[in-house]
């Protein structure tokens, strides 16, 4: 294929032409038997990559974004306190989204890179009575991953609702929402789940269902309010027609078709996936002299790597990158914007991806006269991936 360019952001990534025949598939009515099928195995297949059985999964038009509006809306009533563990960029979103339904927002902050310890969240928790805590899992911002289920295990002890923003992360990063005791994780189709942008995908637990049920207020935001959405799942999930609003039939096929790739490659073997990848590529940094944003491996994501450029190279070396055939993206924290790059590698991504991608970042450097020994980040990429099979 002429021009072809490998996608290698955090989200949109590279979807399977399986996925893409279901987004070109003639358009029915969302009533047909076939699209109700559709729709109600793909909520039953979300609980099985959430890890969370006993979920009540929402699927609704719309991006990662109005997941997080949709958990705020939903579990918030004004003047609730919320706690944010804020890595970045989306924590600082999620805050916003809180404020605006009402909720008294405390943020624990770190420097940039960096997640706060357990200490200073526990410390946070002791102070005040929080009824909500989010946690952004991977800050695709800094690629810093939050310690998920440390988190958890101690708002749970302090009484709070734990809602993970997952977008950067489910069904790539290991995510064990009821294990972990998540009470509430989000995402959207664009990114590891593979299914072009456009579905915002919420798995609300027991203990969220039920702080819903307790509302003494209504909810503040039509479109997300659940009271709406929760008959259209659960008529879809007994295979009945339904309407609140018309759900996009392509993606849900899409979203549908590729939860079934996902479970048929298995919960377990992606996540080592994504861990193996992920080692191969940061060592191809590592060894091509670049530092990474986040401060050390035990905090850093699987599913995107954060390189700071090399001393005296910028972000024109981002277009050589693509010249070469791989489209990797920019910075996004203000404070470090234009000092690093991000990659990502999560979905169908494989060896060869890895491999590429490693290739063109190497011309990309060379482009810029970057001294360094050609081969050497592909070399150290190789190594690991020749570790294992
Ligand atoms: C991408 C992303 C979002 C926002 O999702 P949109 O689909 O762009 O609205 C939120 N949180 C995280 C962690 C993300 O990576």
């Amino acid at each position: 294929m002429k021009d072809r360019k490998l996608l290698m952001i955090p989200g949109p990534i590279e979807f399977t032409p399986e996925v893409m025949r279901a987004m070109g598939a003639p358009t029915t009515s969302h009533v047909a038997p076939n699209f109700i099928e559709a729709f109600g195995q793909a909520l039953e297949r979300l609980r099985e990559v959430f890890l969370c059985p006993d979920g009540q999964p929402f699927v609704v038009a719309g991006s990662g974004s109005l997941a997080m509006d949709m958990a705020a809306a939903n579990l918030i009533e004004p003047g609730d306190r919320a706690l944010v563990v804020n890595t970045g960029y989306f924590g600082d979103r999620f805050g916003e989204i809180l404020a605006r339904y009402g909720a008294e927002t405390t943020h624990v902050r770190a420097p940039v890179g960096d997640a706060p310890s357990l200490d200073d969240v526990e410390a946070a928790l002791r102070a005040d009575d929080y009824k909500l805590m989010t946690i952004t899992h991977v800050d695709t911002s800094t690629a810093v991953c939050a310690d998920v289920a440390g988190l958890a295990h101690l708002g749970r002890q302090y009484g709070a609702l734990l809602v993970v923003d997952g977008v950067c992360s489910v069904a790539g990063e290991e995510l064990r929402q009821s294990a972990w005791g998540v009470d509430l994780a989000l995402t959207a189709s664009q990114k590891a789940i593979g299914v072009p942008p456009g579905l915002a995908l919420v798995v609300a637990g027991p203990r969220a269902m039920a702080a819903f049920q307790r509302r003494q207020s209504p909810v503040g935001c039509y479109y997300a309010d659940w009271s709406q959405w929760l008959p259209v799942m659960a008529a879809y999930e007994a295979r009945q027609p339904s309407y609140y609003g018309t759900p996009p039939v392509n993606l849900i096929w899409a979203l549908n078709v590729s939860l079934g790739q996902i479970l048929d490659e298995g919960m377990e073997a992606r996540f080592a996936r994504h861990r193996r990848l992920s080692a191969a590529f940061k060592a191809a940094v590592t060894a091509l002299g670049m530092d990474q944003v986040p401060v050390s491996a035990d905090k850093t994501a699987t599913t995107l790597t954060a390189p700071y450029f090399p001393e005296g190279v910028d972000r024109s070396m981002l277009a050589h990158v693509k010249a070469a055939g791989v489209i990797v993206a920019g910075g996004l924290h203000p404070e470090i914007k234009s000092r690093y790059f991000r990659v990502g590698h999560m979905g169908v991504v494989n060896a060869a991806d890895i491999l590429a991608t490693v290739g063109a970042i190497e011309k990309g450097l060379s482009r810029v006269a970057y001294g360094f020994e050609p081969g050497v980040g592909l070399a150290a990429a190789q190594a690991v991936l020749l570790e294992e099979n």
